[in-house]
């Protein structure tokens, strides 16, 4: 199974109506342990990126994934903005002048994500953040490649793998970011930009 260009875009449009459908959830998650902007921030955030994209050829995977990112990072105030364009900025190296993309390229582009925000926003896994939805997911979907599974059981594997990763935020104490600043009164509240993370990986899922 190969992607070229124009269906990523497709993709990122989808992710886009994904953020905009889950809007005021997000933004309910981010109110209780933060400021209430995360599903603004995300919704705005890929609005920006699809017009930016409008016009784009579909040449280059690896530059529809850099103007995503500096769309995300140039339009959203919020830490999740920085460190979600971070990911994509990052994750375009890996792609950069391909027109077609494989499971393993997409593997290649989530974990230099992975190790963009982690540079950028300095959280590992285990501290309330996207890092807790994204971290299992690779490893998951690495996983089920090395079995040899079809893309779409690596995709399956790698949302539910995220999906724990939400949960898993409930019940552990944020260090890092906003939430960080309630302690131990974070517990027991799911991670909007986990759940964000989740989406992105369940719209690729649910499309592919
Ligand atoms: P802000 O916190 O500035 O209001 P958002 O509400 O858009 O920004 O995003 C909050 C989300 O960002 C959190 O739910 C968390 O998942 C993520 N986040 C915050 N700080 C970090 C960090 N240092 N590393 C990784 N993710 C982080
Ligand atoms: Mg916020």
């Amino acid at each position: 199974m190969t992607m070229d260009g124009k269906r990523v875009i497709e993709l990122i449009n989808k992710i886009n109506v994904k953020m905009n459908d889950n809007k005021e959830y997000l933004t309910e998650l981010d109110a209780a342990i933060g400021d209430g902007d995360h599903g603004l921030n995300m919704s705005k955030g890929f609005n920006a990126v699809v017009d930016k994209l409008k016009d784009d050829d579909g040449e280059n995977i690896g530059n529809i994934l850099k103007k995503s990112g500096m769309a995300l990072v140039s339009n959203v105030g919020g830490a999740s903005g920085p460190l979600y364009g971070t990911a994509f900025m990052k994750g375009a190296i890996e792609v950069n002048g391909k027109s077609d993309i494989n499971i393993n390229d997409f593997l290649n582009v989530l974990k230099a994500g992975l190790q963009g925000i982690k540079q950028r926003g300095k959280a590992v896994y285990g501290e309330k953040t996207m890092i807790d939805a994204l971290e299992p997911a690779i490893k998951a979907m690495e996983e089920s490649i090395n079995n040899g599974d079809d893309p779409k059981i690596v995709l399956k594997n790698g949302k539910y793998a995220a999906e724990e990763g939400v949960n898993y935020t409930k019940t552990i104490k944020a260090t890092k970011g906003r939430a960080s600043y309630l302690g131990d009164r974070s517990i027991g509240h799911q991670d909007a930009g986990a759940t964000s993370c989740l989406y992105i990986l369940e719209t690729i899922y649910e499309e592919i």
